[in-house]
């Protein structure tokens, strides 16, 4: 029997693990952290081997095959020493995609993974295809592999599972943008970040698909230098694009083999430029897949969006209230301030990455009317800023920073969280720092 060992007892491993019993696999399951208890329930019903708190060497050293769980940084000693051995180690959509036959469309990208993913499965699904959504969103796609499988899959990839895949083959592969992000993971390598994103395309044929946004520089650079074999469809805001999407006269236009669609973009429930990117990129996939015009037409016009990204949460005194909590990096809230029609109170602030905040300065200087700063260290905010916007003021709370919100904001104004760091110092997550911000604006 092959001994399957899976390392990291989250959702990406706990679908591993109960794929890789019914496939016939002797596993064993071992996490450094708690498992919770959801998945402990899983594990025993299964009759899965396991253990929490510890890594035991003599149990995972005897490996036929590793699957390690994207948190899981490829330096930490055990993993170097399972290479050393010789031992593949693979990544959950490896694993899973050796056992299902599925039209994967794969989704990877610095920001706008999730949107893109939830659109394009919404379109497909409204389309009548069988399709799932998995990845780093919801159900792993292991568990679905194990579960109920599907003829088409739409899957969140982030880098880190892409690292460690050796065969996997999206049919089609998108590529939102690049932008520096989870550095401390490539060596501070920004080369070494996009080459891991491009791994999405590393095994496609001339028959596959690599759609992209034809306005990011790191990406059309990487492409001339580095080509990849499957079919270009790039998407661009900016200019006309012969094979693939573009905006013009507030129509998107989408060109494949001479076959064109057009759509209004006037009635796209989503906002901002950055969500056209999307929509193009989801429009694309769609169009490739053969799903109808007005199928797609009709999901662009009453998709819901996703929580905690460009999230209307509530109009009070003519003030409107909108949280942005998953823009944890510089990129994704310029496109928040982009969209913004309105004076806007910009709540922002955390836990920085390493953050360049300059290419704000010119949103900045034209919206933003107040800063109320959300974060134990503020520094870096008040001394880019301090001298553009009027008013800026320190909280570290949420319930603080919206009380100021409240008060400075008036009838007309839009208050925006939308942190462009992570949530770490004040926060659980992205997901506890939206919570919290809706909750304190129903309590005004
Ligand atoms: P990801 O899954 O890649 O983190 P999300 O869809 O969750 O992406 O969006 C993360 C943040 O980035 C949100 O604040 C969202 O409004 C913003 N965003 C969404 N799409 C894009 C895009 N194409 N370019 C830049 N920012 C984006």
């Amino acid at each position: 029997m092959m001994r399957l060992i899976v390392l990291g007892g989250g959702e990406s491993g706990i679908g591993t693990a109960v794929l890789g019993k019914k496939k016939g696999f002797e596993v064993f399951l071992s996490d450094k952290g708690k498992i919770k208890e959801k998945y402990k329930d899983v594990l025993k019903n299964f009759e899965i081997d396991w253990e929490e708190e510890m890594h035991t060497e003599d149990k995972i050293l005897n490996a036929d095959l590793v699957m390690k769980s994207p948190g899981i940084p490829d330096s930490v000693p055990l993993v170097k020493k399972l290479r050393e051995k010789g031992v593949r180690v693979i990544s959950e959509i490896e694993f899973a995609s050796l056992y299902t036959d599925a039209t994967i469309v794969g989704i990877t990208g610095s920001n706008g993974k999730t949107t893109t993913t939830m659109l394009t499965h919404h379109i497909l699904k409204q389309g009548g295809l069988n399709v799932g959504m998995a990845g780093n969103i919801g159900d792993s796609f292991a568990q679905m592999v194990a579960e109920e499988d599907k003829d088409f899959y739409v899957l969140e990839i982030s880098s880190f599972q892409l690292d460690g895949i050796e065969t996997f083959k999206p049919h089609i592969a998108v590529i939102t943008n690049i932008t520096p992000d989870h550095l401390d993971r490539y060596d501070y390598q920004f080369e070494h970040y996009i080459a891991s994103k491009f791994r999405i395309a590393m095994n496609q044929t001339e028959a596959d698909y690599l759609i992209y946004d034809a306005d990011d520089e790191v990406i059309t650079k990487w492409l001339e230098e580095h080509p990849v074999k499957s079919r270009l469809l790039p998407f661009s805001l900016n200019k006309k694009i012969e094979n693939g999407a573009y905006i013009e006269k507030g129509k998107i236009i989408i060109n494949i083999d001479k076959q064109q669609i057009e759509m209004s973009t006037d009635t796209l429930t989503l906002e901002g430029k950055h969500n056209l990117k999307n929509a193009m990129a989801a429009s694309t996939t769609a169009q490739l897949l053969k799903i109808r015009k007005a199928t797609i037409r009709e999901s662009l016009e009453n998709f819901q969006g996703a929580e905690h990204r460009l999230e209307k949460v509530l109009k009070i005194q003519n003030v409107e209230y909108i949280n942005d909590s998953k823009a944890t990096n510089v990129n994704a809230t310029f496109y928040a301030l982009d969209s913004m029609n309105t004076p806007t109170i910009w709540v922002v602030g955390g836990q920085d990455k390493g953050n360049d905040y300059l290419p704000l300065m010119p949103l900045v200087r034209e919206k933003v009317k107040a800063i109320v700063c959300l974060g134990l260290d503020n520094a870096k905010i008040i001394e880019t800023f301090g001298s553009v916007v009027d008013f800026v003021v320190e909280t570290t709370s949420m319930h603080d920073a919206v009380k100021i919100s409240s008060e400075v904001a008036e009838r007309g104004d839009t208050v925006l969280l939308s942190p462009a760091c992570a949530s770490f110092d004040l926060f659980k997550n992205y997901e506890d720092r939206g919570n919290q911000f809706k909750e304190a604006i129903r309590n005004l």
